[in-house]
């Protein structure tokens, strides 16, 4: 964990709590607002800082709650690459319906 990241736990922790239900619907708003900059900004009717800012928000929530989890981001990272290349071959891998999981 990055000092960065320890300090935006710690912050968010404080100040919203860790219960993860909260955090996921905080995840689902901010994610809306991604989105919905992103199409202001393709329309022309938004800018590129606010799909950035719109971006760090989720970034945020994301870094809250691997914190809450206490699981390392990067190993977060390495794990999806991984699975992304295993499914080249298993489509199925890690999937729910996958019989080797
Ligand atoms: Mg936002």
């Amino acid at each position: 964990m990055t000092p960065t990241e320890k300090l935006a736990i710690d912050i968010f922790s404080n100040r919203y709590g860790t219960n993860l239900n909260s955090r996921f619907e905080k995840l689902k708003e901010e994610s809306d607002e991604l989105i919905e900059a992103y199409n202001d900004y393709m329309l022309g009717d938004g800018t590129y800082e606010h799909v950035i800012d719109e971006l760090g928000d989720v970034k945020a929530v994301l870094t809250h709650i691997s914190g809450i989890l206490q699981i390392d981001q990067d190993k977060l990272l390495l794990d999806a690459i991984i699975k992304s290349e295993v499914r080249q071959h298993i489509p199925n891998f890690k999937r729910k319906n996958d019989p080797s999981t």
